[in-house]
């Protein structure tokens, strides 16, 4: 009898056009040439070459992909959610150092940056010749970065930051840091290249997430830049904002890659293990969890392919995404987790990579807003009050 890949169960191929097949295509030749054959091996040695792997990425039109002018390819949202599939299904790491390269740090300076700024970051950014981190969370504040401590005064001509941020994506390897700090106005950005004095970021060790990921602690110690390092119309927290909205709508795409690929690795192992006598898979109980998953991957996608394509249209509002990433992530981490089951002592085995992307989705949950401040943003939605406070 055929099988039938999870995914392509209810035909959802034909909801894509030509265009956003092939951007998916390359994204997954790309993983399959350069990620998947070493990812095990980066994750146990907690290294991944972020350079190597954004020039890749770069010479493809990956990087700030979504983004037009300055060197980025201007794709639809839902062609980019596609690519974001397609890294995580190799490993949440690498679409993370490509969802902080291109909808963090480069949609901050696309977005709120000077022509300057524009012209002299994005287009090495888009090449992945250059890399890129965004600052907002610290060690004392992470789900409530409206209290960070991190401050910025004015100093004749120049500002000077004094702080730290913690968890920083890329932070190790990047070449600009977008940093959030408080001023005297209020939460305002800067675009500082991290080789101005004062500035270190010092590697995140004993990772037990997301090993196939450069995370850094940043400090900011008396850190001079010019007023030209300002990102000039970023005023307020909602500008920081604003990009996470970005950067999580690429996680509700790619927590279904994660996934998609347990749950394809969980289907073929269970068709050529055997137990009493003939193939796992061909009882019952391993049915109902396959049947089960595939329904909330499909579910998942339909999910996400719609918000992608009101992105195209006419935009998300922040509820919105924060449906998709509460909904994809919970779901994909279950996902994983009941697929390791399946896999029985090789569940947890770097031989396959299912307990890797649960342990990656662990930092997925988390980031980027956890599940449970995306359940306050929509629960505020409904009844009109704010539960994130007081
Ligand atoms: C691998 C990794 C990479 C990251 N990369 C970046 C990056 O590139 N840039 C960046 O700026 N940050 C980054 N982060 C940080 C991430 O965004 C924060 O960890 C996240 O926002 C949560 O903050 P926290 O860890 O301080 O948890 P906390 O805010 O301390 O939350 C702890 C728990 O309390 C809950 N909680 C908090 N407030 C409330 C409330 N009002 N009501 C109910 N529950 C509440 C949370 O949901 C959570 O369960 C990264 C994190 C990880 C793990």
């Amino acid at each position: 009898m055929a099988v039938v890949s999870p995914l392509d169960l209810l035909d959802l191929d034909a909801l894509l056009t030509d265009e956003e097949r092939d951007v998916r295509a390359l994204a997954r030749r790309v993983v399959d040439d350069r990620v998947r054959p070493y990812v095990a091996d980066w994750y146990e040695r907690g290294e991944v070459p972020v350079r190597d792997l954004s020039l890749e990425f770069g010479k493809l039109g990956l990087l700030g992909m979504h983004l037009t002018g300055y060197g980025c390819a201007g794709a639809s949202a839902v062609a980019y959610g596609l690519a974001c599939l397609e890294l995580e299904a190799a490993d949440s790491g690498v679409r993370s150092l490509v969802s902080v390269q291109g909808s963090l740090a480069m949609y901050a300076i696309w977005k709120y940056g000077s022509e300057e700024q524009k012209q002299r970051w994005l287009p090495g950014m888009a090449a992945g010749e250059l890399i890129g981190c965004f600052g907002l969370t610290e060690p004392d504040h992470g789900s409530d970065p409206a209290n960070m401590a991190t401050r910025a005064r004015r100093d004749g001509d120049d500002w000077v930051l004094t702080g730290g941020k913690m968890w920083i994506t890329n932070a190790p390897v990047a070449d600009v840091a977008v940093i959030w700090a408080r001023t005297d106005e209020g939460v305002a950005g800067f675009a500082v290249p991290t080789s101005t004095e004062g500035f270190t970021a010092r590697e995140v060790k004993l990772k037990l997430s997301l090993r196939a990921s450069a995370t850094g602690e940043i400090t900011l110690d008396d850190v001079r830049v010019p007023e030209s390092a300002r990102l000039p119309t970023a005023r307020g927290l909602k500008a920081p904002l604003s990009c996470l909205t970005e950067a999580r709508f690429g996680i509700v795409w790619g927590a279904l890659g994660a996934a998609r690929d347990c749950l394809e690795t969980a289907i073929a192992y269970a068709g050529t293990r055997e137990q009493f006598g003939r193939p796992i898979a061909g009882f019952q109980l391993t049915q109902a969890k396959l049947a089960d998953m595939t329904l909330e991957l499909q579910k998942g996608y339909l999910l996400a392919l719609h918000l992608g394509r009101r992105h195209d249209a006419v935009g998300l509002r922040p509820e919105q995404v924060s449906v998709g990433k509460l909904n994809n992530v919970r779901e994909a981490i279950k996902i994983a987790r009941q697929c390791r089951t399946i896999l029985g002592a090789n569940g947890i085995s770097g031989e396959y990579p299912v307990l890797r992307h649960a342990n990656n989705l662990e930092s997925v949950l988390t980031y980027e807003g956890t599940s449970e401040i995306h359940q306050l943003v929509i629960g505020q939605k409904l009844t009109g009050l704010s539960a994130f406070a007081g």
